[in-house]
């Protein structure tokens, strides 16, 4: 009887397993299909200077928008694309989007900086900085309009390698900041040996804590004062509220980044908050 059960149990790990593998590879099939037909969208959230309240910068992050309307978000789809290597050409097309936005902003008279989120899978091609430098050329825009998230996970795992890669694109003007930072295994002392120009502070010390204020300003203030002692800048993601803009600005956050401004969005409709005065409107429908 108990050799009974056990290979039932064992069965119905089977179909899960079976069950699993199907959805990965259905899901990769759907991945590749989606790179050929270039059916992503980038969406662009603003970043915010806490003192004047304008816009600084932009975070691009990754839409798969679906024949039915709805949209497939980066946490369903991301992590399978790192495991299959779709992140290099997922990685490449953002790039390229990203340049061609800061060139389009270019022509409207606006400087206006694109973060770029990159897996460190991608990073470390040989060929990276390389076909990175290649698109600023061709789009002939500033370098230090762009900038690179990588997450301090990324960055503390690929270890010395990469502080070559870094310091080569640094040189090169283009920026480099360190994402999700605090949720990671890296000491302090990697923000004064990676060559980084900013620093990210994870949204779970920001918000999702039990009320509307900082769910951890211990450790936000801790990062910040870090940070500026180290001469890097620093971002405040995950801003919901009021309350948590506002102690931000007491322990002196200078740039923020958060629902309580603006969610991600489409260029159209981030064109729209930027250039009011000229013809986005309503032609174009949303
Ligand atoms: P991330 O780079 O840390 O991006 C910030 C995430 O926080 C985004 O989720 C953003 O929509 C979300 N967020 C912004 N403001 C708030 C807020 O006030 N509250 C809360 N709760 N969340 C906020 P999203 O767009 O779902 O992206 C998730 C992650 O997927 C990103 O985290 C990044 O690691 C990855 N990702 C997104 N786009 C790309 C991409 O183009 N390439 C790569 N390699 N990874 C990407
Ligand atoms: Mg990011
Ligand atoms: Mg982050
Ligand atoms: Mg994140």
């Amino acid at each position: 009887e108990c050799k009974q059960q056990l290979d039932q149990q064992f069965l119905l790990f089977n179909e899960r397993m079976q069950e699993k593998l199907k959805h990965m590879l259905t899901l990769e099939r759907e991945l590749n299909h989606a790179i050929e037909t270039e059916a992503f969208e980038l969406y662009y959230q603003p970043k915010i200077d806490l003192k004047s309240e304008t816009v600084i910068g932009v975070e691009a992050l990754i839409r798969w928008p679906m024949p039915d309307g709805s949209i497939r978000m980066p946490g369903d789809f991301i992590p399978e694309a790192v495991r299959t290597g779709a992140i290099i050409p997922i990685g490449e097309w953002a790039l390229e989007v990203a340049c061609k936005q800061i060139a389009q902003w270019r022509d409207l008279g606006a400087r206006i900086p694109i973060a770029v989120n990159i897996s460190p899978r991608h990073l470390k091609l040989p060929e990276f900085t390389g076909k990175l430098l290649e698109k600023v050329k061709r789009y002939d825009i500033d370098p230090g309009l762009l900038e690179l998230e990588l997450t301090e996970e990324a960055l503390v795992e690929t270890g010395a390698s990469n502080i070559f890669i870094l310091q080569e694109i640094r040189q090169a003007g283009v920026r480099i900041a360190i994402d999700d930072f605090g949720t990671g295994y890296s000491s302090m002392r990697y923000l004064k040996v990676l060559p980084i120009d900013c620093v990210k502070i994870d949204k779970t010390f920001i918000s999702g804590g039990e009320g509307v204020e900082l769910s951890d300003p211990t450790i936000t203030q801790a990062i910040i004062f870090l940070a500026k002692g180290l001469s890097l800048d620093v971002v405040a993601e995950g801003v919901e509220t009021e309350a948590q803009k506002q102690t931000l600005k007491d322990i002196g956050c200078d740039k923020v980044q958060g629902f309580v401004f603006s969610p991600p969005i489409p260029s159209r409709l981030l064109n729209q908050i930027l250039f009011p005065e000229i013809g986005y409107k309503a032609q174009e429908t949303y």
